[in-house]
């Protein structure tokens, strides 16, 4: 059993940005502890994001998410974020020489990076 340093937690959760929070408590919310799920869902609620609109958020990020085994939604290889797509990208050794094509997950945002 994973012991959570609570403390850490909810430093974490004071600082994180709402789009953080609100992907925790939905796409990630399979993969989280129930404590720390306890501390996100008041701070959102703190922060005045209604039941409503995180529903919502759930709703937007899943249409588009790629869903794993365990429930949760395969992150970005470069964020946070739940990645949309799996694209092919030149794995370059040392930043020069084009080896392999590599599959990579990317979010909406660093799909055009
Ligand atoms: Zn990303």
């Amino acid at each position: 059993m994973l012991r959570l340093d609570l403390r850490k937690v909810a430093e974490f959760v004071r600082r994180a940005d709402t789009e953080e929070l609100l992907d925790r408590v939905t796409v990630y919310r399979a993969g989280m502890e129930p404590v720390a799920l306890d501390l996100m869902e008041g701070e959102l609620d703190r922060r005045g994001v209604t039941r409503e609109e995180i529903a919502a958020w759930a709703a937007v990020r899943w249409e588009n998410a790629i869903r794993l085994a365990d429930g949760t939604a395969l992150r970005c290889g470069f964020c946070d974020r739940p990645a949309v797509a799996r694209v092919r990208r030149w794995h370059r050794v040392f930043g020069l020489v084009p080896v392999f094509p590599r599959s990579v997950a990317c979010c909406a945002t660093h799909l055009d990076g």
